[in-house]
């Protein structure tokens, strides 16, 4: 299969993990060529605006994600679904299933078209999946030790790769959610520190990870840091990083997950497109 592969999935079951965070599993019969490509991978998924077929255009044979992105973008904006990227917390390949985790933020479960259609999506329910592809253009060095940060939406990448490390491996997580309902228990073989981080009543924002992670002791020896959330807390956490801690700027793997006050419809700012030129290889 090639990267950008593309099918109609549909709700298996649906739960809460925690108060804020709904897990769904997804199967369907496009979902058996699905190759999981590493442990932070994402998936684009479509949510169609009258709740019927999402009319996505099937990707080029050649996979060429511009041509396709053209296409998506050439269907008249009163058909075109809703595009949004999430991350895969687990991939079920017995079973041909892929569990997707939504963070339920704003009144009544969401306020955007892939949180509230996901506090009300009921089995059998349709939307669709263009994937995987790989979330962070950085990787570790073998024998690096694991610093990852985030906040709630980067949790099901965070878990998912922390399981995905060997015995033997050493991770250290910060992770920031609203209070200690929201803490989440992994499964972990390498030799993993969580430090929850509350944010409580107090708007998203870059001081109390940056905090959190400046009064931290890093493992000893070259570390690999893994940002992840709302995008101005991982250009704060990436600033400090680098300008303060010394990191090297390649190991370092950063990506800004969601936008205060804009939705992923809005085009990139001056601030991101600069940090994605900086990314690239
Ligand atoms: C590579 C990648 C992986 C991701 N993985 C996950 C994942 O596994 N789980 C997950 O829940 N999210 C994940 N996200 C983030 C998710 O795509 C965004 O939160 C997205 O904006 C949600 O879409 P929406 O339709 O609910 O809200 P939108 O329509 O995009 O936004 C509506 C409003 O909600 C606000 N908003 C959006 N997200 C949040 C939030 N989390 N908290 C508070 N306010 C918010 C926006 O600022 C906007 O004002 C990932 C993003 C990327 C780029």
């Amino acid at each position: 299969m090639s990267e950008l592969s593309y099918s109609e999935v549909y709700v298996i079951s649906s739960e809460l993990v925690t108060p804020h965070m709904r897990r769904i599993t997804f199967g369907g019969p496009g979902l058996a060529g699905f190759r999981p490509l590493a442990p932070d991978q994402q998936v684009k998924l479509f949510f169609s605006r009258d709740g019927g077929r999402p009319e996505v255009p099937l990707p080029p044979p050649d996979g060429d994600k511009m041509r396709w992105y053209q296409s998506f973008m050439a269907v008249p904006e009163e058909r075109r679904p809703w595009m949004r990227t999430y991350s895969v917390r687990r991939h079920l390949a017995d079973r041909q299933q892929v569990e997707i985790d939504f963070v339920m933020h704003g009144e009544n479960g969401g306020d955007g078209p892939a949180s509230s259609w996901a506090a009300a999506a009921r089995a059998g329910a349709m939307i669709g999946l263009l994937g995987p592809a790989i979330s962070h253009f950085r990787t570790a060095e073998p024998g690096t030790s694991k610093l990852f940060v985030g906040d709630e939406t980067a949790l099901p990448a965070m878990a998912a790769w922390v399981e995905s490390l060997p015995a033997g491996e050493r991770a250290v997580v910060f992770a920031e959610v609203v209070d200690a309902r929201e803490e989440q228990s992994w499964e972990p073989l390498a030799d993993v520190t969580v430090n929850w981080v509350h944010r409580g009543d107090r708007p998203h924002g870059p001081d109390l990870l940056v905090e959190a992670v400046r009064a931290a002791e890093l493992p000893p020896g070259p570390v690999f840091a893994w940002l992840a959330g709302e995008a101005s807390t991982v250009r704060a956490l990436r600033r400090h990083l680098v300008d303060e801690r010394g990191l090297e700027k390649r190991s370092v793997a950063f990506t800004g997950y969601w936008r205060a006050n804009m939705t992923q419809d809005e085009p990139p700012t001056a601030a991101e497109l600069e940090d994605h030129a900086d990314v690239l290889p």
